[in-house]
């Protein structure tokens, strides 16, 4: 991940989902439409701190349902993070379930708030 730009509270970042080209990555309607994750913007921002997204492991695919967004991170593959955190006690970090979806503790990142 490298921040396109970064300020004291955000970063921007490509949009992972269309790799920052601003189309839609798997042409659902047409090869030329717009990437529903950034809207067509090449970029998104995110609220530091931040993290890898675990669920997509950074992709902004969904791991299920492929070529829509991963509803994690909304395609960006990065999300935001508590600021003091620890690894999630339910899915040890994977940020999945056993069936597949992402983590209802952790909201599939992986970590959550060391005061909970
Ligand atoms: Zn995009
Ligand atoms: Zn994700
Ligand atoms: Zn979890």
């Amino acid at each position: 991940m490298h921040p396109l730009k970064e300020t004291q509270s955000k970063v921007l970042i490509n949009c992972a989902f269309c790799r920052g080209r601003g189309k839609d990555p798997f042409g659902i309607m047409s090869y030329l439409s717009t990437c529903y994750a950034c809207k067509g913007k090449k970029s998104l921002s995110v609220a530091k701190p931040i993290k890898g997204c675990a669920y997509c492991q950074g992709t902004g695919v969904s791991p299920i349902g492929a070529r829509n967004y991963c509803l994690v991170c909304r395609g960006r593959g990065i999300v935001t993070i508590p600021e003091v955190a620890k690894v999630c006690p339910r899915c040890g970090g994977s940020a999945r379930e056993p069936s597949g979806f992402y983590c209802i503790k952790c909201k599939g990142k992986g970590v959550v708030s060391k005061k909970e």
